[in-house]
């Protein structure tokens, strides 16, 4: 709480699709009026980021990239917002002490304001799921060192923290992660591989940002959300599954030692999610449609078929070396996606690039200790980013 009794809040990524739609639901909820606003961050949308920062009377607005300060400076010019630009900025921004930070910057990038903000032991809501893939030990470490909570912002974390509310986490069977399948989930194998970018993102459910949308279609992002259940509930890996439940209604599952099935449903909105890290542990009105029961009828479900999604292959092995190796397997991916937006290679390829990078740093590295520095996840980044870019490079000159 501020000096003046309003909660206070950052947003890292507010100009993102869940940016986005954690500002709608704090105008909603008052605005200005009934929150002191610390920090808001952008990427290039440095219009939007002002905009925001002026409606919500933010203390400091940050973009990403310092080109970006001149416009900013000047569209914030005279309203007392102050303005800053670039990485450092960022991380800057994120030890500004607030009591409930957002984190919903895309990718790697995401890690180190959402470490910083442990710091002074905020309540973090963490959309950006790379942060526990990349350093889960890390990261529960720190929220446990400062007395800092972290909320799951993941649609199918969310439904499995509230599937857990007054239960024991010893009593759990299976964790049983919903997946739509993505945009191609109907399409023969063979049809894959020449799968184009616009194809990939005709998500047939949920509206989101452009990268993610891509990685529902290969399933990278579920095998991230399965190492980020691993890391952020402390289950086994061997006690998680994916069930492709194509109508997104259920949006996860915990199966008890006793045979019960506690399922979280209903409509595919992130505002809902959103907003229960928002009003935790209260439950507030929230603007998501409701389900018609009669209306659904039906809910299919199928398992997936891992020669389709190869990327859930390499989850298991990711969590079955566990300290760096997750660090990898996102660089590996997030370069892998940025050569197939590009067009340079295939759907399917993205999966190749990212195993043999895994394969080449695991050689080279050695990176299955457990114990795990902030700078030794950057490192490992790097590398991997370099390494999947060679071999991804080497990939567009064979086709
Ligand atoms: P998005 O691309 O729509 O927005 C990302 C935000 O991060 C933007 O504000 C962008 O300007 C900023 N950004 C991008 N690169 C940056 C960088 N290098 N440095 C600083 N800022 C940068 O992404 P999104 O779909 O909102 O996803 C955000 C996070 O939430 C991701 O980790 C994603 O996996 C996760 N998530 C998203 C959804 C969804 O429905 N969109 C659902 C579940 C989880
Ligand atoms: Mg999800």
């Amino acid at each position: 709480m501020g000096a003046d009794g309003l909660r206070s809040l950052s947003i890292f990524g507010a100009t993102g699709s869940i940016g986005e739609q954690t500002v709608d639901l704090l105008l909603r909820a008052g605005g200005a009026e009934t929150h002191k606003i610390v920090a808001l961050t952008g990427g290039r949308n440095i219009a939007r980021l002002a905009e925001m920062a002026r409606t919500l009377r933010a203390e400091i607005a940050v973009c990403a990239d310092a080109s970006g300060l001149a416009e900013l400076r000047d569209r914030l010019a005279g309203s007392g917002v102050e303005a800053a630009a670039g990485t450092t900025a960022i991380v800057e921004a994120a030890e500004r002490p607030a009591d409930w930070v957002m984190s919903a910057i895309v990718g790697a990038a995401g890690l180190e304001p959402g470490f910083r903000a442990l710091r002074h032991g905020a309540t973090l809501a963490l959309a950006n799921k790379e942060s526990l893939v990349t350093a889960g030990p890390l990261l529960m470490a720190e929220a446990a060192r400062h007395g800092a909570r972290i909320l799951p912002v993941d649609s199918e974390h969310s439904a499995i923290f509230q599937a857990l509310v007054g239960e024991d986490i010893a009593a759990v069977e299976r964790i049983i992660l919903t997946a739509s399948g993505g945009a191609l989930r109907d399409w023969p194998l063979e049809r894959l591989a020449k799968a184009t970018v616009t194809e990939a993102l005709a998500h047939p459910n949920w509206a989101m940002g452009q990268r993610i949308t891509i990685d529902s279609a290969s399933m990278f992002n579920k095998a991230l959300e399965v190492i980020e259940t691993r890391e952020f509930f402390g289950v086994a890996p061997d006690q998680i599954e994916v069930i492709i439940h194509p109508e997104s209604l259920i949006h996860s599952m915990v199966a008890y030692r006793d045979g019960a099935i506690m399922a979280h449903m209903g409509a595919p909105d992130m505002r809902h999610s959103i907003g229960y890290a928002l009003n935790w542990p209260d439950r507030s009105h929230l603007p998501v449609a409701r389900l018609d029961l009669a209306q659904v009828a039906t809910l299919t479900f199928r398992a997936p078929d891992l020669a389709r999604y190869p990327a859930l292959r390499l989850a298991r092995q990711v969590m079955a070396r566990r300290g760096l190796a997750g660090a990898a397997f996102n660089a590996a991916k997030e370069v892998a996606l940025d050569h197939f937006l590009a067009g340079g290679i295939g759907f399917m390829d993205m999966s190749g690039v990212v195993e043999a990078t895994l394969e080449a740093l695991d050689a080279d590295l050695g990176h299955e200790n457990d114990a795990m520095t902030l700078e030794d996840v950057q490192l490992v980044d790097h590398l991997a980013r370099q390494r999947a870019g060679k071999i991804a490079r080497r990939q567009a000159g064979e086709q």
